[in-house]
């Protein structure tokens, strides 16, 4: 065992709130003198539209609660398209990106005692504590320690998983086991889209019965259709421009809806007159959010799970006054989902990763990006291999 007083040269130390700011001590990986430090090859966010594939210093352990995953998959999410193209913005260049992963832990702090190296491992995407009152009540998206894999601003952050290698925080409380029979890709979405499905359903007060419409059907729209029908959705409409996208919410039970037909009367056809139990709206913009309202009834439960980043509500306070409405919105608890989420994914005749269309190796994400963001040849969800 190898001890350090410094970082790995080159990264930016960042204090982990709940931690000691400087920590006692931080440990190497095995086998590694304190003074060489392996190269890991990682996807690197450079600026929009830029992303590379770079050699960056292994991650080490910083801290007694850490665990080091060796990635055996990550994947491309809808939601690195946001920084990916400037939508969203504060991310340093030089971050590694990745927030979907599941690897084997080969090196764990000496305050880990859940894992040991060797153990199969699927992570949230965002790091939680499972102590503090975020946590008590199952709201680990907004843990007082969590950090999201994948961001770093103001040299604050935690790098992702778009990578060979990738260091876990607060390890024990973050961690899941992937159960011995479940497939490793559709594992994989229990840390992320199959978790943020079964949540976007579950805000949108689906139950038995209900008449739904998941707007937009990427990867996390087509879980929530999934998750809709898991939650006894009596009917679900998949409003989606994309054929492809269409078919695979078909696939899953849906009712596909071109977004070129004239959709609200299409609703109002479908149920006549009423309009939709529960919207749930998986793109976030404002004109899905406005198109949301215009299909849902009275009494209706709209749900936003696509990140939005405008400043104001497409509807006004007297619209939801008079449509009665119920609006949930926010980042996914995916820690608090994952026990259901691999149940779901063990399922090997609803197959959740019929949906990847692209397996490709990560010296190839760079085009792998520009191939999702144009949804180039059908592309829907993208997985990278690191060997
Ligand atoms: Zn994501
Ligand atoms: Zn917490």
């Amino acid at each position: 065992m190898w001890f350090a007083k410094s970082l790995v040269p080159g990264r930016t130390a960042y204090p982990v709130s709940g931690l000691p700011l400087e920590y006692p001590e931080v440990l190497l990986p095995r086998g590694f003198p304190s003074d060489i430090i392996r190269g890991v090859k990682a996807v690197i966010f450079q600026a929009p539209f830029d992303v590379r594939i770079e050699e960056v210093p292994e991650p080490v352990l910083r801290a007694e609660t850490d665990a080091i995953v060796k990635v055996e998959l990550s994947a491309i999410c809808g939601s690195d398209l946001h920084p990916y193209r400037g939508r969203e913005i504060g991310i340093e260049p030089g971050t590694v990106m990745g927030h979907e992963f599941l690897g084997e832990v080969v090196e764990c702090g000496r305050g880990v005692r859940k894992f040991q190296p060797g153990a199969l491992v699927v992570a949230p995407f965002t790091t939680s504590c499972g102590v503090c009152s975020f946590c008590a009540i199952g709201l680990t998206a907004r843990c007082e320690q969590g950090e999201l894999f994948g961001w770093i601003e103001n040299g604050r952050g935690l790098d992702g998983a778009q990578a060979e290698y990738v260091r876990v925080p607060l390890a024990d409380t973050t961690l899941v086991t992937v159960p011995d029979r479940t497939a490793r890709e559709a594992a994989l979405f229990a840390g992320d889209i199959l978790s943020t499905g079964l949540f976007t359903a579950d805000m949108a007060d689906v139950g038995k019965g209900s008449v739904v419409a998941v707007l937009g059907c990427g990867p996390v729209g087509l879980m929530a259709v999934v998750a809709c029908r898991f939650r006894g959705a009596e009917r679900v409409f998949a409003i989606e421009p994309g054929a492809e996208r269409r078919r695979l919410a078909e696939s899953f039970g849906a009712v596909g809806i071109d977004l070129d037909e004239a959709v609200v009367a299409r609703v109002e056809e479908e149920t006549r007159g009423k309009g939709m139990d529960c919207v749930l709206e998986m793109v976030g913009s404002p004109q899905a959010t406005r198109l949301g309202i215009d299909i849902l009834r009275p009494g209706g439960t709209l749900a936003a799970a696509g990140v939005h980043t405008e400043a104001e509500f497409a509807f006004s306070p007297g619209e939801a006054y008079d449509k009665n409405l119920t609006y949930r919105a926010g980042r996914c608890s995916v820690r608090s989902y994952m026990d259901e989420a691999l149940e779901l994914a063990g399922d090997s005749e609803l197959d959740v990763a019929r949906i990847v269309t692209d397996r490709v190796h990560l010296d190839d994400a760079a085009q792998a990006y520009r191939r999702f963001d144009r949804r180039e040849g059908g592309c829907v969800k993208v997985l990278l291999l690191p060997e």
